[in-house]
């Protein structure tokens, strides 16, 4: 029997109108990775996130998680099963703190809406689990400053930390360190690849440096297409990676 991976597309693509936006991919997420899905502008990561998501519908080809094909699961039944994103646009509410941002999500994944109304210790459970995220995300330090006055590299690490509130099994990073100065960059990245190894994580980033660093997978695509995929080591000595860079 073949190992169940974490996430697996067969010949996964997408029109609009004659233009394939993405096509044929195969494309597979181990448990516990850190892949890295890198490719010229264009060349269908965005949309790629948004097929895994079902946020666009495939016109060709399947997707599975785990061992359940969710093809034509909606977003929020993909999210249900363990599947979670961020986007690249700040998301954030600005007066609110990083402690309270995370305990809405927590409420919300919990079905709690009424949280201030429910026993205390079920309204503990909540603020420690809140906590216990912002530690490991490097925010506990923040936990109550109004998200306005974080750094930006702060905020992008916000926006994780309410993904993971969710509690996901696969997390889908859509350039989590863009407009992220260069500074910070680096521990953003620290705290992604340090994430428990029970949650898969497929990250599109441009930055090279960042990308060899913090992948052990990399997947390239180009015009739509997965051009090849390996460790680093292979992608970074792959003259058809070379030329689509640096185009000789
Ligand atoms: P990348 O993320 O690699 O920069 P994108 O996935 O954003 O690339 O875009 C890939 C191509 O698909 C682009 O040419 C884009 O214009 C096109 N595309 C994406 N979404 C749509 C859409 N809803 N309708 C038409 N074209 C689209």
């Amino acid at each position: 029997m073949s190992a169940v991976h974490a996430l697996q597309t067969r010949g996964l693509g997408i029109s609009f109108g004659a233009f394939h936006a993405v096509a044929d991919v195969d494309l597979t997420l181990e448990p516990g990775a850190r892949q890295a899905l890198i490719g010229p502008n264009g060349a269908g990561k965005t949309t790629l996130i948004n097929l895994l998501t079902g946020v666009y519908r495939p016109t060709a080809g399947s997707i599975r998680m785990g061992d359940q094909d969710i093809t034509a699961l909606s977003c929020d039944q993909r999210a249900r099963l363990g599947l979670a994103r961020t986007f690249q646009i700040n998301t954030l509410f600005p007066s609110l703190t990083p402690l309270l941002s995370v305990v809405l999500a927590i409420s919300e994944r919990e079905g709690l809406a009424a949280t201030w109304w429910r026993p205390l210790k079920r309204c503990t459970q909540v603020f420690d689990e809140a906590h216990a995220l912002l530690v490991r995300l490097r925010l506990d330090d923040l936990a109550n400053v109004p998200v306005a006055q974080l750094a930006y590299g702060k905020q992008r690490l916000l926006e994780i930390a309410l993904a993971l509130a969710a509690r996901p099994r696969i997390l889908l990073l859509d350039e989590p360190a863009a407009g992220v100065p260069e500074d910070e960059s680096g521990e953003l990245f620290e705290v992604i690849a340090d994430l428990p190894k029970d949650i898969s994580i497929l990250f599109i980033e441009h930055d090279m440096n960042l990308v060899f660093r913090f992948s052990r997978r990399i997947s390239v695509l180009v015009a739509g297409r997965i051009l090849t995929e390996g460790a680093p080591a292979e992608i970074g000595s792959d003259p058809r990676v070379r030329e689509v860079y640096l185009g000789n």
